[in-house]
């Protein structure tokens, strides 16, 4: 498998709880690179631009309130198979349901309140970091 790149986001309920350090490690820990960071505070439409493929879904509204909640920590992530394995990382989207040792395991607070987003295909990575980085703004 190739190196690739993943987008990942560290949501509000970890940035309010000071957890940025220890959701990094386990990234670092499982072999990706954080190749692009940023700490910025989304307005509603940011949210509701990121997450319009939810928008039929009947938690759409909270999570956007959620989103915009508190900062959130946008990053690149690289590795290898890193789509793959930052999934593997953040554990299951429901914490009750995630294996022992991911991020939404040990931290998450909730379904909705789960810590991490990551990109679920290399497609939607690509998406995803050309909404959030420039490219100069990457730096692997
Ligand atoms: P992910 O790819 O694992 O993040 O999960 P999804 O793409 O299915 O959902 C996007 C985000 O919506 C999740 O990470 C949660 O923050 C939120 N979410 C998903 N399912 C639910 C739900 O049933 N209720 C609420 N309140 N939020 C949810």
């Amino acid at each position: 498998m190739a190196v690739q790149r993943t987008f990942s986001m560290i949501k509000p309920d970890a940035t309010r709880r000071n957890l940025t350090g220890k959701i990094i490690a386990k990234f670092e820990d499982a072999g990706l690179r954080v190749v692009a960071s940023k700490r910025v505070q989304w307005q509603r439409a940011d949210a509701e631009e990121f997450y319009g493929i939810h928008k039929e879904r009947p938690f759409f509204n909270d999570l956007v309130d959620f989103m915009i909640s508190g900062p959130i920590v946008m990053q690149v992530l690289e590795g290898e198979d890193a789509v793959a394995k930052n999934r593997q990382v953040m554990g299951a989207t429901n914490p009750a349901d995630a294996d022992a040792g991911t991020i939404r395991a040990e931290f998450a607070e909730s379904i909705e309140a789960n810590s991490v987003h990551g990109s679920d295909s290399p497609e939607n990575a690509a998406l995803e970091i050309s909404q959030c980085f420039k490219e100069e703004e990457i730096v692997g």
